[in-house]
């Protein structure tokens, strides 16, 4: 009888490692990786940070926002899937880029 209390409370132990180790690495992805929105219909050029897609330059008040993303709360459109992985790739990169060239 011992034997199965001493079973389900490893087993519970197991379960509840897996599930904070899952945890973890959810929160750790989410730090790192640009979050996904796929609201971008809703979105105006208004909202963004910047009016522009910062990878290419393009006017988005004129063209149509493909996609969007979120790094560090700020949210950014995109004329293409393209100019979004582009922005992934390295956001720090691309952002300095944009600011530069605004100048
Ligand atoms: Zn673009």
């Amino acid at each position: 009888m011992k034997s199965i209390l001493f079973l389900v409370m490893f087993l519970m132990l197991g379960l509840f490692l897996m599930s904070s180790c899952n945890q973890e690495k959810a929160e750790k992805t989410e730090m790192e990786v640009t979050a996904d929105t796929s609201s971008a219909m809703y979105i105006s050029a208004d909202m963004l940070t910047y009016p522009e897609d910062v990878t290419c330059g393009m006017d988005l008040h004129k063209h149509a926002i493909a996609d969007t993303a979120i790094y560090e709360g700020q949210l950014y459109g995109f004329c293409s899937d393209y100019c979004k992985s582009k922005f992934k790739e390295d956001p720090k990169a691309v952002l300095a880029k944009y600011e530069s060239e605004k100048k």
